[in-house]
């Protein structure tokens, strides 16, 4: 990556208006480009979908499969520097863009989020340095692994080494003839197979990395998730023990320093029992990108994790992320419009949107919707961030939050 930063605003060297690209048009999209528009940039998105919820909003939006050539290259032609929003963008198309553009975070960066199997091992390599290790586990891409996986993993959860996502292309098992019936119902892919471990609660922590190899790190995302999804992300003391806060940290900026990485990086982290009476750090996975659980970062910090994708990318300063009051997120899944609610009784088979008028007349509520033109069960619609200058009246707005929307915790 050039270390000359790509300045808002700008012409650039190819003598059009300074443009920042972004593969992939979801909603994580949509708020990179929100970010860097708000910054003066121009912004390109490549994504098939015509009503995509960032083509729908940028200056560029390339309409063509991720993988083709006429597409990468209009992408490159527009773009002046190219991020990603999904961790299954084809690898060879990131490798295609970073021969000609700066693209972050890079191809092989992505390669390792993108695969199960190398994410693991990267983390282990990195666990002497960082003190966290993930999940007791084994690879699993033959009969021979399959056979010889060690007993000690069950009962234990199956996932695919690709594509898994929100819970999908996983598994749980309890024995050896479970293993194999979910290894053939998976289609017989490489998988990891994790041992079940007894989850107090889950965290997440979001750094950013610039080409200069600064990193600065988000405060750490005590989450909750209901059937495999995001559900509440609560951010303020004592979300989070301090200690392990501390620990999650420093272990998603080694993860993030031994791969070179540029760009958002979210780590997952699960706290468990020690076995003494006291709590442990094991590390999930990671996400080549913003996350859902640091959403809260847009109303709650003094940058967004989408600014800070925007200054790596563009290779702008990151000064460490503040954040200036308590916050929870929570997430507004399709469901919202249908699930029956204290203020819509009866269930409709006819979306209804959910009650805004009354969450929005709560101070601190800031509504994100996507622009998705129509409401599915489980579909991610959009998020609601709360903030509040305390810890308790942050929870107290949440409850009523909750309470409108028929949600429970
Ligand atoms: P996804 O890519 O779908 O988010 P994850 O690996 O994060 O996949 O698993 C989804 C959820 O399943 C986790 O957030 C956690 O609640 C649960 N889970 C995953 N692995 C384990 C494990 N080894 N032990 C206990 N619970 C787990
Ligand atoms: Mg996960």
């Amino acid at each position: 990556m050039s270390l000359k930063p790509l300045l808002p605003g700008a012409l650039s060297d190819r003598g059009q208006q300074m443009t920042l690209g972004v593969m992939g048009g979801g909603q994580l999209g949509r708020m990179f480009v929100q970010a860097a528009q708000a910054m003066g940039y121009f912004t390109a998105v490549l994504d098939p979908d015509p009503a995509s919820p960032a083509g729908l909003i940028s200056h560029f939006h390339i309409q063509t499969p991720y993988d083709d050539e006429q597409g990468l290259a209009q992408l490159m032609q527009r773009c002046d520097a190219i991020t990603t929003e999904f961790e299954n963008v084809p690898a060879p198309a990131l490798v295609t863009l970073g021969a000609h553009r700066p693209v972050a975070p890079s191809a092989p960066c992505v390669a390792v989020a993108q695969d199960r199997i190398k994410e693991k091992a990267h983390f282990l390599q990195c666990a002497p340095i960082s003190g966290v290790y993930p999940a007791p586990y084994a690879a699993i891409d033959s009969d021979e692994l399959l056979a010889s996986a060690p007993a000690d993993l069950l009962p234990g959860i199956l996932k695919t080494a690709r594509l898994g996502y929100d819970g999908k292309g996983q598994m749980r098992v309890a024995s050896r003839e479970e293993l194999a019936a979910a290894w053939e119902q998976l289609g017989r892919v490489p998988c990891v197979l994790e041992k079940m471990l007894p989850l107090r609660s889950e965290c997440s922590v979001i750094v950013a990395r610039g080409t200069n190899g600064q990193v600065v790190s988000f405060p750490v995302q005590a989450n909750t998730h209901r059937d495999g999804i995001l559900s509440v992300t609560e951010v303020h003391d004592g979300a989070v023990p301090a200690e392990l806060a501390q620990r999650a940290q420093a272990s998603t900026v080694a993860i993030a320093n031994h791969l070179h990485y540029v760009g958002v990086l979210c780590v997952e982290y699960f706290v468990v029992d020690n076995g003494t009476g006291g709590q442990d750090l094991v590390v999930n996975e990671m996400a080549p990108r913003p996350h859902n659980s640091g959403h809260y970062t847009q109303d709650a910090c003094d940058i967004s994790q989408f600014e800070a994708q925007v200054r790596a990318l563009a290779g702008l300063p990151l000064p460490e992320p503040r954040q200036h009051s308590p916050a929870i997120m929570v997430n507004l899944l399709g469901d919202l419009w249908f699930e029956p609610n204290a203020v819509r009784p009866q269930r409709s088979e006819q979306p209804v949107s959910p009650p805004w008028a009354q969450v929005l007349a709560l101070p601190g509520t800031h509504l994100h919707l996507y622009g998705k033109l129509s409401a599915r069960e489980g579909r991610k619609m959009g998020h609601l961030n709360i903030t509040a200058p305390t810890v308790a009246s942050v929870r107290d707005t949440a409850d009523q939050v909750l309470r409108l929307l028929g949600l429970k915790k």
